[in-house]
């Protein structure tokens, strides 16, 4: 076999990019505190909308407009179904997002340290961007969004420094940005504060996306959505179905729709997360690590004392997943998803034992 390598012609033609890098997934059992999922199930109704699924529909397309999902949705907001697009998690949506409003000439703003994918769509679709920086204790500095762009998106609490900006930061982005969509991804927003979406009302440039992947359990059924106004969700279908039409799964819709429903056990869930994120913090402060204070489902931390590289790999080696970047400014930081209590304590007691045989 020759390899397409031997030929520079088909090279020239192909887009090359620098693909984004996901946690890893271990396959085996492990405390898997990495990648910000769940570590409880998803709301009991899903188990049983999976057990009386009709598998010769199966054979059919599923509902190119996903209705019943998109329904609970703006059932469950307070808004219209034309208010609502959902996608194969948020990722999904975000691309199209990417796609669809950021077809400007100016750079589309968002901070230096942030979700990464959003340099990767910004290079796929050849968006021109910037990155103001932010500041010392990682805080976005309103100030430099003031400048011409071609739109504004980040998230709200930040990833992966977990934190959360009030509604009134969020607000002064909007009205510096009048002529240009701001997106908010609010993929950690229930762990979080008060969203953006009360604010949908008042800005016409206005984007909220959400996922199913975080607070609801259901990362492996990959559902996101926007909410947003009509005319904008509008544009978003229209490049979605040129696309692909029938993105979701007629699995993840019925799933979705279920678990949308089931409020109480959704805040339930939250709650315990929160709880435990709260007395984490405590635990980490003890140990003698330093975080900015988190408002997510991860904190993310630096020990003065130990390299966050080498931690994360006496972690490893014990089956104890958390995240961590080689990239300059943040190599001295491991993200840590909140676990259960049980996985948390865990973690605690394999740094102890590290830290002990290190002194
Ligand atoms: N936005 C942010 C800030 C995230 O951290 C993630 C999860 N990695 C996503 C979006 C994408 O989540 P999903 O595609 O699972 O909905």
């Amino acid at each position: 076999m020759i390899s397409v390598e031997m030929n520079p012609n088909i090279i020239r033609n192909i887009r090359k990019v620098e693909p984004y890098v996901p946690g890893e997934q271990p396959q085996n059992r492990v405390v898997k505190l990495n990648t910000n999922e769940n570590p409880y199930p998803p709301a009991p109704g899903v188990e049983r909308v999976l057990a009386e699924m009709d598998t010769d529909r199966f054979r059919l397309y599923p509902d190119p407009s996903a209705a019943k999902l998109v329904s609970a949705l703006a059932e469950h907001h307070h808004v219209g179904e034309d208010q609502v697009f959902v996608g194969v998690g948020s990722d999904d949506v975000l691309a199209m997002c990417f796609l669809t409003f950021f077809n400007s000439e100016k750079p589309v703003l968002f901070p230096d340290i942030t979700y990464s994918f959003y340099k990767v769509w910004a290079e796929l679709y050849r968006i021109p961007y910037e990155c103001p920086k932010l500041d010392g204790d990682f805080r976005i500095v309103k100030e430099d969004y003031r400048r011409e762009s071609g739109g504004v998106i980040f998230p709200n609490p930040n990833a992966p420094t977990a934190i959360y900006e009030e509604l009134d930061f969020v607000e002064d982005i909007l009205a510096h940005h009048p002529d240009e969509v701001v997106i908010v991804d609010e993929a950690y927003i229930d762990f979080a504060g008060r969203s953006a979406l009360e604010l949908l009302g008042r800005y016409n440039n206005l984007i909220v996306v959400r996922t199913f992947s975080k607070a609801r359990s259901m990362a492996g059924m990959r559902i996101g959505y926007a909410v947003s106004n009509p005319s904008l969700i509008r544009y978003l279908n229209d490049v979605k179905y040129s696309f692909n039409s029938y993105t979701m799964s007629q699995v993840s819709i019925a799933c979705g729709a279920e678990a949308v429903r089931d409020q109480a056990y959704f805040q339930k869930t939250i709650q315990k997360i929160v709880e435990t994120r709260e007395w984490a913090k405590e635990e980490l402060q003890k140990l003698g690590f330093e975080f900015p204070d988190s408002r997510a489902n991860f904190i993310f931390a630096r020990h003065p004392r130990y390299d966050a590289g080498e931690l994360f790999e006496a972690l490893k080696k014990q089956d104890i997943y958390v995240r961590h970047w080689d990239s300059e400014r943040i190599r001295q930081y491991l993200r840590i998803t909140i676990g259960t209590r049980e996985e948390m304590e865990q973690l605690f007691a394999a740094l102890r034992t590290y830290f002990k045989n290190r002194t």
